[in-house]
């Protein structure tokens, strides 16, 4: 139910009371609030977006969950403890272990709630392994977009008749005796109300969208170019500060390795799957691209000067019917034929000889000599003419630290204790991708904190807001227009 907000706000009394309110309508948002009203409290939820499109949209919408019934019914063994270790082994040891433990024991949980509760089409998604899972985990809507999830998730809470009002940012949480008790908003004529709320859920994503936050506090992301949505610029983390919310894991982000430097169209890191590299302006490789496409972002910020995706008319064919979205690469020109090694470099201008003997030596490798990076796995084994590059450059996608929060997602504050009435989830509160970079990032970590974090923030919220059972309290309802 898309409403929007009309009363001017009084400083003594709320405009409209819920128990929960949400701020942000991304994935975070939506599960939080879908938790929230199936557990039977009243509850809005406030976008600063005139739509509801934030990174969940953009995301390819993929959700790890270790032991769902999807994996059981296509042989795949898997538990929290398997998740777990994988997780731990790709990001080391982190401000939120606590977080890696829950989330890895909630995932199969959570995908089976988003398809029973939340009607939300999930399948597993086979036929390639993902960066740091052991096994396949990961499930996807069919068309493997996160605009898909959330066209689901937007489904659901119309049918539940949630509130939902866009283009009408908060703009400040507002706190009484230590406890949060609601939130300003702004309309898009400039006119603010007051919400009233037991329960106050962050759900604003993170700070990737802010140069400055950016600067201050990841800067190892600083030179990346930012991909991911507009409307994740901090405010959950300077509002969490203001108040003496602990952070975590701030230097921590989602990298790309792979935006195409001309259309910001991606090039999926199937691509290196398949036996694709990476070369630099000397036509030489830079690094093990098997590292992820998170991680070998943080390599390519390292280097200087043009990188170029090189792979070959069979990638690019196997890829392209895969995955859809990369035949744009090609269709929008981003993709440089060339029917030689020579001819290739010659088109992205690169030294021929130099491009040469590195397909050769990639060749070498990927017949099992050793690499002079280290790298192992070689896909469809070597490259074949005619061959294909693509310019590219690293990007930031999102970041992966924020506000501290519990096995309960609720804010933790300078001293230790949870902020009364605050909760956190998604990019807005600390992640499991590490301390320190893009290498800790795992696929599906962001939706999993996102979807994980929003389901158990909306549990917990209505259980210590302590709501009557099937007794909603939307005390005032006439500031709410639909
Ligand atoms: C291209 C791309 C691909 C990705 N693919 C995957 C993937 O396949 N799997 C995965 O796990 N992760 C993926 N991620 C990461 C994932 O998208 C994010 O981690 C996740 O969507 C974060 O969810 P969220 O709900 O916290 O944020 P969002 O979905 O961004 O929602 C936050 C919402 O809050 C709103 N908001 C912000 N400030 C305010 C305010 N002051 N008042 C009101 N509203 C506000 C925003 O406008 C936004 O709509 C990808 C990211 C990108 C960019």
């Amino acid at each position: 139910m898309t409403v929007t907000l009309t009363t001017a706000a009084t400083p003594e009394t709320p405009d409209i009371e819920v128990d929960v309110l949400v701020v942000g309508g991304g994935g975070c948002g939506l599960v939080a609030a879908i938790a929230a009203d199936a557990a039977g409290a009243s509850v809005a939820v406030l976008e600063k977006q005139s739509r509801l499109a934030g990174n969940t949209a953009l995301s390819s919408g993929s959700i790890p969950g270790a032991g769902t019934r999807l994996q059981a019914a296509a042989g795949v063994t898997d538990g929290p403890d398997v998740f777990r270790n994988d997780l731990m082994r790709v990001s080391g040891p982190h401000d939120a272990d606590h977080l890696t433990e829950r989330l890895a024991g909630l995932s199969a949980e959570l995908v089976e709630w988003l398809i029973d509760e939340a009607h939300v089409g999930l399948t597993l998604v086979a036929g390639y392994k993902h960066v740091g899972h052991s096994v396949t985990r990961l499930h996807a809507p069919p068309s493997r977009t996160g605009a898909e999830l959330m066209a689901d998730l937007e489904a659901e809470a119309e049918r539940r008749g949630i509130p939902v009002a866009p283009g009408q940012p908060v703009v400040e949480l507002t706190v009484a005796d230590g406890r949060v008790t609601g939130a300003i908003a702004r309309d898009p004529d400039g006119r603010e109300s007051r919400i009233g709320a037991k329960a106050v859920i962050l759900a604003a994503n993170g700070f990737g969208g802010a140069r400055d936050l950016v600067a201050e506090l990841c800067p190892g992301a600083q030179a990346a170019t930012y991909a991911g949505a507009t409307g994740s610029t901090g405010e959950a983390l300077r509002w969490g500060r203001a108040l003496g919310a602990r952070t975590g894991n701030l230097g921590a982000y989602q990298g790309h390795a792979g935006l195409a430097a001309r259309s910001g169209v991606l090039v999926t890191w199937t691509v290196v799957e398949r036996g694709g590299f990476v070369v630099d302006a000397s036509g030489q490789r830079i690094g093990d691209e098997t590292l992820g496409y998170s991680a070998f972002a943080g390599v390519e910020l390292a280097a200087t000067g043009p990188l170029f995706m090189v792979y070959d008319a069979r990638i690019e064919a196997d890829v392209a019917a895969g995955q859809p979205e990369f035949a744009e690469i090609a269709r929008m020109g981003d993709a440089v034929a060339g029917a030689t090694a020579g001819e290739l470099a010659q088109a992205i201008g690169v030294p021929g000889d130099a491009l040469t003997a590195t397909i050769d030596a990639a060749a070498a490798a990927a017949a099992g000599q050793a690499d002079a990076f280290g790298r192992t796995a070689w896909g469809l084994g070597a490259l074949q003419a005619p061959y294909r590059a693509t310019r590219i450059t690293p990007a930031l996608f999102h970041t992966q630290g924020g506000l501290a929060v519990d096995r309960d997602a609720r804010v933790i504050g300078a001293d230790g204790a949870p902020i009364p009435g605050l909760y956190a989830g998604g990019g807005a509160a600390t992640g499991i991708s590490g301390r320190d970079g893009g290498n800790g990032y795992v696929s599906g970590n962001g939706l999993l904190s996102a979807l994980g974090l929003g389901l158990i923030a909306g549990r917990s919220a209505v259980a210590d807001a302590a709501v009557p059972d099937g007794e909603p309290n939307l005390k005032v309802q006439q500031g709410v227009t639909t």
